[in-house]
């Protein structure tokens, strides 16, 4: 590994004077379990590196007067133990659970995990299906984006260099909202997501009053399949032949690649098996008595 300049701020403001002064040439780490390997493998180091570890603004899982604020540095570990997410937004553990391994999970952060930004992140689908925003601050002042604004491409974020992921924020009005995330990889555990799914669904009257679907690895980012969602909008709860046709319409939204790891025909079939049974578990979570 090449040598760098090592720092460890204890509060954000701190961090945000040393980021405004280094952009763009410093590193932010988290759980590091992305970056040591870049740190160690990549064709170029960085001279600084900034620990986010002692910094309090980033920590914390809360309920908030706008909804449920989860700090860039919880890790996935902390996702699957906290009764906040079991009670608001459990979908968050079940996509958690099928990140890496223990070790992983007990290092690696919902905020580094975010701007890794690679097409198969398995915290997005969750977050788009519950209409999440991000707060990113710099020098210069925080702004609020849309989930789906703060991913741009692969490996790219709406961050500026001199700008860092503070926290997501779960909107109350999404607090509880019935939500399902499938995974599929070559293998049960340690495996890269050939297909993400997640959907969350809102009930009313025994009709679909709102529905959200958002598909992961089989686009430049994650995507909302929107398409899909009309389908199923506005149909009754008992139309089970509604949730096969919006899996089908999700399938065309989509831009599955070839790789050595799958064909893109394959991630289609993925897509439409995915979709239904998000749809189908959100369905029954939202109409349960
Ligand atoms: C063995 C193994 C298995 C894995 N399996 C999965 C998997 O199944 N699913 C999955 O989605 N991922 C997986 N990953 C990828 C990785 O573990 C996750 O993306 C993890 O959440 C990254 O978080 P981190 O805290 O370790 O980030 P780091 O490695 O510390 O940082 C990653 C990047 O994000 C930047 N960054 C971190 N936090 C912030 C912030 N708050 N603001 C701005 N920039 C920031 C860093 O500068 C760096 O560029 C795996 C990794 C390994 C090594």
């Amino acid at each position: 590994m090449r040598s760098f300049e090592y720092l460890a701020p204890s509060s954000l403001n701190e961090l945000l004077e040393v980021m405004g002064d280094r952009a763009p040439n410093f590193k932010l780490l988290a759980g590091g379990t992305d970056l040591l390997v870049d740190l160690k493998h990549g064709p170029s180091g960085p001279k600084l590196v900034m620990d986010l570890g002692a910094v309090p603004e980033l920590k914390g899982i809360e309920e908030t007067p706008l909804g449920l604020r989860i700090g860039a540095m919880v890790t996935h570990s902390q996702i699957q133990q906290s009764a906040l997410i079991a009670e608001h937004a459990p979908a968050m553990m079940a996509a958690a659970a099928t990140i890496g391994a223990v070790q992983t999970r007990n290092m690696g952060t919902i905020g580094g995990n975010l701007v890794t930004c690679v097409p198969s992140l398995d915290s997005g689908p969750v977050l788009v299906a519950l209409d999440a925003q991000v707060t990113v601050a710099g020098v210069h002042g925080r702004r609020v984006l849309a989930i789906t604004e703060f991913f741009v491409g692969p490996r790219q974020t709406a961050l500026a260099p001199d700008e860092l992921l503070v926290d997501i924020l779960i909107p109350t009005a999404m607090l509880g909202r019935a939500t399902a995330f499938r995974k599929f990889g070559l293998r049960k555990g340690q495996a890269l997501a050939l297909v993400n799914a997640a959907a969350s669904i809102a009930v009313d009257n025994d009709r679909i009053v709102e529905a959200r679907i958002a598909l992961g690895a089989v686009a430049p980012t994650v995507i909302r399949a929107t398409d899909g969602e009309r389908v199923i909008t506005g149909r009754s709860t008992d139309d089970v032949g509604a949730l096969r046709e919006a899996a089908a319409v999700a399938v065309t939204e989509t831009r599955p690649i070839d790789d050595f790891r799958a064909s893109a025909a394959y991630r289609r079939e993925l897509v439409a098996v995915g979709t239904y049974r998000v749809l189908e578990e959100a369905l029954a979570l939202a109409t349960r008595s």
